[in-house]
């Protein structure tokens, strides 16, 4: 499963972290939700494969702990979604589509 390119409208805010919006359902540890607007990512469905840490050219993501996700225990938080320069590369090498990036949606809080 993807994560869903209309979660905006599909999903409320849930929370806020590291400055930026937290879609949910979040029920920690087993659900944490979208993290991201603009650069989203499907913490449900991140395996932290890292591919998105090693090949994005402006750092937009960094390690966080999810202990207890039954996908893994840690993720790619996008804290520095405002940094990116929509070239898809994260979007392209995930191996399991859990990111997605539009320009349109809004940014940080
Ligand atoms: S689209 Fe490019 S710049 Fe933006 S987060 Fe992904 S890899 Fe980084």
């Amino acid at each position: 499963m993807a994560i869903d390119p209309h979660f905006e409208a599909n999903r409320d805010v849930a929370e806020k972290h590291e400055g930026h919006r937290v879609w949910g359902p979040v029920d920690e540890p087993e659900q944490q939700g979208i993290h991201g607007t603009h650069v989203a990512v499907d913490f449900d469905i991140c395996m932290a494969d890292g591919a998105c840490l090693e090949d994005c050219p402006v750092d937009v993501f960094e390690w966080t702990d999810t202990p207890g996700h039954p996908e893994s225990d840690i993720k790619a938080d996008p804290i520095n979604e405002t940094q990116c320069i929509d070239c898809m590369l994260c979007v392209d090498v995930c191996p399991v589509d859990a990111i997605d990036v539009d320009p349109g949606r809004a940014g940080r809080l």
